[in-house]
């Protein structure tokens, strides 16, 4: 159990009270939150009721939903259908306060966190709800010409470099060059790769096909490469071969067991059975690893390979049970002994789960340890084409499809999101088109 709070002489805001000017208030509870994704946000509602004074502190202004990035970088959505304001999500919390800042550091002996500029923001509990980005397998030189997704920035610019590709592939007269242009490579065929290379396959043979004269946009190439032996892993076999029927049929290329040895301008090298091989492409999008936020290091514990802290099964340090770390930075095994996948669900529950101790361990009372409830998995394809697998049922094709759609719909945060999500799809769904097909960033 967590022990009861101690009392600090400092507001929330980092400030002691004047000398002379003692105030009679009890001081609240401080919870400081990082990070205002799924995990941080969800602790942060959950605490809306509890006698404490919450921070969410943020190095963005919005909370994005991750899982409809891809539609964002394939010009299906625009940055703004898919994230909102986190001051607008908490207006109505009035014990909740948001400070949009980068953490630096945790002085885990003064009970502060020390953001970029300087300011220091003490906590009494702190959850560490920092999250994740992508990672390049001890190659980071690759990251500028391989971009990952994980911010609306991140959408942006492989947004931009998909549709200049076929840009300039309508501009040149060499084939060579034209053939680069038009092959485009997704590394890592997991739930991101998969959705992905199928709304670009869509983009490619459906909202690009009769816009240019030069090129027929239907002729483009783009590739899946997995170094595992089929895609999507994390799913049933029978629903990850269904995936790459589905993939296939779209006209994705699936380069399985290749690893990538090196990704350059010209386009990546791959090593597979039959040895190693240059593809040209102009285009590579790397969905095939991720790494935790450097909570590990500000936290000064020692994290696991893809740099996650291993927390207790109450999601805390061992020797420090009001320090919280959750979501895609926290490691914790599940049910079966395996750790927790990076999922956003996951860090919805512990969110939710660590803001119940906090109430509980101020009432004098005691949880649990976590318990992870599985509602299934779902990846989506394309149009009519995704897997679904609860466990006791596992579904392809048409059905999965709905319901990735509605699951995604209903989960979005914000009236206007769902709005405008749903109309975009009903357009996308009846005429093929793709409403954000913008060049930002690039002048000619
Ligand atoms: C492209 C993509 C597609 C995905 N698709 C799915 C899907 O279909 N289904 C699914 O369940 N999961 C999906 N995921 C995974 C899911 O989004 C994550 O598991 C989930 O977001 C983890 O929640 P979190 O709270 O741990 O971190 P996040 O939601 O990533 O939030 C972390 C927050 O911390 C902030 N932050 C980070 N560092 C700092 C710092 N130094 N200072 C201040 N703030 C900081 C970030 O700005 C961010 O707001 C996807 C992820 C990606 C990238």
């Amino acid at each position: 159990m967590m022990p009861e709070a101690a009392p600090d002489r400092r507001s929330a805001s980092g400030t002691t009270p004047a000398p002379g000017r003692a105030t009679m208030a009890v001081p609240r509870h401080r919870v400081v939150i990082l990070g205002a994704g799924f995990g941080g946000l969800s602790a942060a509602k959950a605490l809306a009721k509890a006698p404490v004074e919450v921070t969410v502190i943020d190095r963005r202004n919005y909370h994005l939903f991750q899982p409809l990035l891809y539609q964002v970088a394939t010009a299906g959505l625009s940055p703004a259908d898919i994230a909102a304001p986190i001051r607008s999500i908490l207006r109505g919390q009035a014990n909740a306060r948001v400070l949009l800042g980068r953490v630096q550091a945790i002085d885990r002996q003064s009970r502060d966190v020390l953001l970029q500029d300087g300011r220091r923001i003490p906590f009494d509990s702190l959850v560490v709800a920092t999250g994740a980005r992508h990672a390049y397998f001890g190659h980071d030189e690759w990251e500028p010409v391989a971009p990952g997704l994980k911010k609306i920035d991140d959408a942006i610019d492989i947004r931009r470099r998909i549709l200049l590709a076929f840009e300039r592939a309508e501009m040149t007269t060499d084939e060579e060059t034209r053939h680069r242009l038009l092959t485009l490579a997704v590394v890592g065929a997991g739930p991101t790769g998969v959705e992905m290379v199928g709304a670009m396959a869509e983009l490619a043979k459906k909202a690009l096909a009769a816009d240019f004269r030069a090129i027929d946009p239907r002729q483009a190439r783009i590739l899946l490469v997995e170094a595992a032996a089929r895609p999507l892993t994390a799913f049933p076999d029978r629903l990850s071969a269904k995936a790459k029927t589905q993939l296939e049929e779209l006209g994705v290329e699936l380069l399985l067991g290749a690893k990538v040895t090196r990704c350059d301008d010209a386009g990546l090298e791959i090593e597979d059975g039959e040895g190693r091989r240059f593809i040209p492409a102009a285009t590579v999008i790397w969905a095939a690893g991720v790494e935790a936020s450097p909570a590990a290091k500000w936290l000064d514990v020692p994290g696991d390979r893809a740099g996650r802290v291993p927390v207790t099964p109450h999601l805390n340090l061992p020797d420090d049970p009001r320090l919280f770390v959750i979501g895609d930075t926290a490691l914790v095994s599940g049910a079966d002994g395996k750790p927790l996948p990076g999922v956003a669900p996951v860090a919805k529950q512990q969110g939710e789960y660590v803001a119940r101790q906090i109430r509980l361990a101020l009432a004098g009372k005691s949880v649990k340890p976590f318990a992870y409830r599985n509602y299934g998995n779902l990846a989506t394809i394309g149009r009519k084409a995704a897997v679904a697998d609860f466990g006791w049922i596992r579904l392809s094709g048409t059905l999965a499809w709905l319901l990735w759609g509605a699951v995604h719909i209903f989960f979005l945060i914000g009236f206007r999101n769902r709005i405008f999500v749903l109309l975009s799809w009903l357009w996308a769904y009846l005429s093929f088109h793709r409403g954000s097909r913008l060049i930002t960033g690039a002048d000619f």
